[in-house]
């Protein structure tokens, strides 16, 4: 076996690059390379499968395994042992591969006669393109340098790929960047819209992935450092602005990770095996991907993303790429980019259609600008930045969460057909914004919004509210980088409760902790955050903050009315806690001489079960309760919300869940309690009929919902719905929802 370090791995990529400089087709090229690495590292065999689309590898050369099967032999990801290096982007090394799990014996390519395998996956900027394998008879583990050797020599292969050189007619493989993609995200903000790809940052192009002379390389990458350090350093001593503050903390994590030598000592061992210095920045930053992937601590997963960002910027540096200033924005463009800071996105202006973005989150500022605006925006768009080129048709749907890439003429149609529907319904909507929700039987339901940050405040008219019925604080404390000052938080509900002239706004006080975790507070380890230290429980736990914000809420109303709401109260101590909290408040301030609210109603989130038990003199005392319905929904049926898996698996017209809402409502109706709900189910047309249907009387939502809601319910007799969901629940049905569909197509 030689020895795969230094020389004689340099020897082996200039090999490689040679075999790209001659003439001659794709498939030729993979071949000769599969016969380079089998000679090079003494194998039996050597294979390349490369990615036929997202999740399926194809067998594409082969040195050893029998020629027959190359373009026949296909597998999933996930599927035998070379669909598990591609699903978890790690190599796999063994002596018999019959005998590790997840073995499939695929016949046609006659691999019986080998027994050590090791596979690394061949991927570009953290994504996987392919799998690249070597075989021997002899049973045996493939040593360290070995491991190091064949990612290297990956490393360069995926660069090739992504030059195109293993493309060509017939069997070969087609030109990356060209095939429609569907990808799924979250949504930002609601809205479809299509255009063609601008990219932020322009795509990393590495036109020689080898490198002839190790040392310049290495001069070339310790100027880049030197750079990345010293931009950073000007970044952080730049004296930066409240709203930059977390970004500062960013900064400060860049600035360690940019001078650690673990990591520069790896980049340094890429350059020695032979590759560019940016192929060895990319070799680290696909590690550190696969590391990401693999995390299970949160706090983790966020350093490695740090490292990983750091490499990014290396790579730009070492590419010298023109920066997005210089390209002219294209008509329809649809920016797509890893992250958006709120600066850039306001250089832009509204001259975007839509934003596509692999990170962001829906309180980033960026997100929060877009919304202002109206853009359609999709977050968490996986790959995004690695598959769409600059003028690429790009399809974005905000409501979904999808992004269609390259669409086909089929998928195309049918979108236009949405759009063109969407911009129908609008103008019907529009229509209503003045009408009172009143269903055929005369019942009014009250339209509230819910909102989060004053941008949100703009689409109150609009959309015809008549209130803030949530107001989630939190949004305003995970923005920013620190806890926000009191007389901030003060200008700023005062700000609100100005736009919304006269009109409600029900705050509902801090609720962190679960999935919302502040920059700036130290992650708890908890097994169950969703039923942790959240909510009312840190803030009885902690008063300063809750204390705070009180303050803040009680000088912002200049003497105005007043409505405020604790989250997850789960039994009346608690409310009884943070009531005789805001009370206390009150009295201070009156002690200090400042106004204080000419009304203030104090009420309950229910988001427990266990509220709705409470005793009497719960509801006696409260001012009113507004059902959190996508907490209570979670712990009714004890389905993690954030778990996709059992996200969807219970329905919201189940028929204990409804019963359980009518109860609820029948109990605050006997004790005088107003009472609403303000889960995302307010906001979806049928679910917020049955809502109503079982008594309640006022609903909040989304403001782009508030339309679509009226609209339906100014359809419906909300008594005969109530009969429907009683008929099926008698029937003894799971859930109301054939019913309730039926009675709806046929009498709505
Ligand atoms: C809810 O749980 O339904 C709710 C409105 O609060 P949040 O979604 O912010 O937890
Ligand atoms: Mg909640």
């Amino acid at each position: 076996m030689p020895d795969l370090r230094g020389d004689n791995s340099r020897e082996l990529l200039k090999n490689l690059r040679n075999t790209l400089a001659r003439v001659g087709d794709g498939q030729a090229r993979l071949d000769r390379i599969t016969r380079l690495i089998a000679e090079g590292m003494g194998t039996d065999v050597c294979s390349i499968y490369l990615c036929r689309d997202e999740r399926t590898l194809e067998l594409c050369a082969t040195q050893g395994l029998n020629p027959g099967a190359v373009h026949k032999s296909r597998l999933h990801f996930g599927e035998g042992l070379v669909g598990r290096v591609a699903a978890e982007a790690n190599p796999i090394n063994t002596a018999n591969a019959a005998r590790e799990k997840g073995f499939r014996f695929m016949p046609e390519t006659d691999e019986q006669y080998f027994n050590a395998l090791l596979g690394v996956p061949i991927q570009r900027l953290g994504s996987v393109v392919g799998v690249l394998v070597v075989q021997s008879r002899e049973s045996r583990l493939y040593s360290d340098d070995e491991i190091y050797a064949l990612e290297v020599i990956a490393m360069v292969i995926a660069e090739m790929q992504e030059l195109g050189a293993f493309t060509g007619e017939g069997r070969a493989m087609s030109k990356p960047h060209q095939r429609p993609l569907l990808i799924r995200g979250i949504s930002g903000q609601e809205g479809a819209t299509e255009g063609v790809v601008f990219r932020h940052e322009l795509p990393i192009v590495i036109s020689e992935p080898v490198a002839d002379d190790p040392e310049a390389e290495k001069r070339r990458l310790l100027d880049a450092i030197d750079r990345l350090r010293i931009s950073i350093d000007d970044l952080l001593s730049a004296n930066m602005s409240d709203a930059g503050g977390e970004q500062r903390e960013v900064m400060k994590a860049y600035r360690m990770f940019a001078n650690s030598r673990g990591w520069v000592t790896r980049l340094i061992d890429g350059i020695d095996s032979g590759l560019a210095a940016e192929v060895a920045v990319e070799k680290e930053q696909s590690a550190t991907r696969a590391r990401m992937a693999r995390a299970p601590d949160p706090y983790l997963r966020s350093r490695l993303h740090d490292l990983d960002d750091l490499s990014n910027r290396l790579l730009r540096l070492l590419t010298e790429k023109e920066s997005a200033d210089d390209v002219a924005i294209p008509d329809g463009a649809i920016l797509v980019a890893r992250n958006i800071g709120p600066g850039d996105l306001l250089s832009y202006g509204k001259a975007l259609r839509g934003i596509v973005l692999e990170e962001g989150s829906v309180g980033s500022h960026a997100t929060i600008i877009a919304r202002a605006w109206s853009i359609p925006v999709v977050l968490h768009a996986e790959t995004v930045t690695i598959e769409a080129m600059n003028g690429d048709v790009i399809l974005v749907d905000g409501d979904q969460g999808l992004v269609h890439l390259r669409p086909e003429e089929t998928v195309k149609t049918a979108f236009h057909d949405k759009i063109a529907m969407q911009a129908e319904a609008q103008e019907a909507y529009a229509a209503l914004r003045t009408l009172p929700a009143v269903s055929t039987d005369g019942i009014r339901i009250t339209m509230h919004m819910n909102a989060g940050l004053m941008v949100d405040l703009p689409s109150l008219v609009p959309s015809g509210a008549e209130g803030v019925g949530l107001f989630r604080t939190e949004l305003q404390f995970l923005i920013r980088n620190a806890v926000p000052k009191r007389d901030e938080l003060a200008r700023l509900y005062s700000g609100i409760m100005d736009s919304a002239r006269g009109l409600p706004v029900y705050f509902r006080t801090l609720d962190i902790g679960s999935d919302k975790v502040l920059p700036y507070m130290n992650p708890e380890d908890e097994p169950n955050p969703a039923m942790g230290w959240r909510a009312v429980r840190i803030t009885l736990d902690r008063p300063g903050i809750m204390r705070m914000q009180v303050q803040a809420l009680l000088r912002a109303t200049k003497g105005r009315p007043l409505w405020v709401m604790f989250p997850m109260i789960a039994q009346f101590e608690e409310f009884k806690q943070a009531r005789q909290l805001v009370m206390k408040e009150v009295e201070k301030e009156k002690a200090l001489g400042h106004k204080v609210p000419e009304e203030i109603r104090i009420g309950a989130m229910l988001e427990t079960p266990s509220l709705a038990f409470a005793a009497d003199r719960f509801f006696e005392l409260t001012d009113f309760i507004s059902i959190g319905g996508n907490d209570l929904k979670q712990f009714f049926f004890a389905a993690d919300r954030q778990n996709e898996r059992v996200r969807r698996r219970y329905d919201t017209l189940n028929v204990s869940f409804l019963s359980f809402i009518r109860q609820i409502a029948d109990r605050c109706d006997a004790l005088g309690t107003p009472v609403g709900f303000c889960g995302e189910d307010a906001g979806r047309p049928l679910e917020a009929v049955c809502i109503a249907a079982m008594g309640l009387r006022s609903l909040s939502m989304r403001p782009a919902s508030i339309g679509p809601v009226k609209h339906l319910l100014r359809k419906t007799d909300l008594g005969e719905l109530r009969s429907v969901i009683q008929g099926s629940m008698d029937a003894g049905n799971t859930s109301v929802r054939p019913a309730v569909t039926e009675w709806m197509g046929s009498n709505v």
